[in-house]
């Protein structure tokens, strides 16, 4: 994959490179010099979500993704959706769009953890926004966009997953290592492994220790045979409430990435090894 450089005028907005802890980086490399041993690549790929318009944020970060050339791959919510969005990524060729469930909106009762894809409403209600929101991404973003269903607050009512695949999904996305390679028959899952923001307290960055602790464990996890070893390990972020501090991560964390021979950054597309269209 080439070296896609970003347009001078953005520039700018790319944060200089702060570099990580020197121990923080050899927890890293000693999981990734475990796969160069082996001669495996360690695969990863990157969700971020809640995308809607083109803000300053979101420069930031596809600026950072052409940057290092890794693939990104936004989570978009179709409802409310500038759709001027679709020519304003449009320069940034590694980007890929996922569908984030339809209007981001809270069904669940204040007690309950939070979730649009419930059983709050009949099923019929939920699969025909889904579907609205499809042809409103696949109007706006054309081959940019794959039909992926990354759920909001990573949650979906169970007994909803099975009718994906009828409504022309090819995969879902969620949090922790998957259970298997299809959901569903037909409906591939790759998820996040890797949040670095805590959203339990205040949506903070949740500190360059823990998010090389979430990666490394799953890489190795994957190498010891606990979980499926042919899912990439997925990097999550949410560009709206990063922090500078994940901001400086973030950059850091790609510097150190991009240096060690065992990473390979995939797309969606090829993160789910789906045929396409
Ligand atoms: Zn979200």
């Amino acid at each position: 994959m080439g070296r896609n450089k970003a347009p001078d005028s953005l520039k700018s907005s790319v944060e200089s490179v702060v570099k990580m802890k020197e121990e923080t980086v050899s927890r890293l490399y000693e999981e990734l010099d475990e796969w160069n041993f082996l001669g495996e690549e360690a695969i990863f790929w990157w969700r971020d979500d809640d995308a809607q318009s083109y803000t300053l944020e979101l420069q930031k970060l596809l600026d950072l993704s052409n940057k290092f050339s890794v693939p990104v791959s936004l989570a978009v919510i179709p409802q409310g959706l500038d759709v001027s969005l679709g020519a304003d990524i449009d320069p940034y060729p590694l980007v890929t769009v996922l569908q984030h469930g339809f209007s981001h909106q809270n069904y669940a009762e204040p007690d309950q953890k939070k979730q649009e894809l419930g059983s709050h409403r009949g099923a019929v209600a939920v699969l025909d926004e889904l579907c609205r929101g499809m042809s409103i991404l696949n109007d706006e973003f054309g081959e940019a966009f794959c039909a992926i269903l990354v759920p909001p607050w990573n949650r979906i009512e169970h007994s909803l997953v099975s009718s994906l695949p009828e409504i022309g999904y090819k995969g879902i996305s969620t949090f922790k290592p998957r259970k298997s390679m299809e959901a569903e028959q037909d409906l591939w899952a790759v998820n996040t492994h890797a949040d670095i923001i805590n959203w339990k307290s205040g949506r903070a960055f949740i500190g360059e220790s823990s998010v090389i602790e979430q990666l490394t464990a799953h890489l190795k996890g994957k190498r010891l045979g606990v979980y499926d070893a042919a899912e990439p390990t997925g990097l999550l972020t949410h560009h709206l409430v990063h922090d500078g501090e994940a901001w400086n991560f973030l950059s850091g964390l790609l510097t150190v990435m991009d240096e060690h021979p065992a990473v390979k950054w995939v797309d969606a597309k090829t993160a789910f090894q789906v045929r396409w269209r």
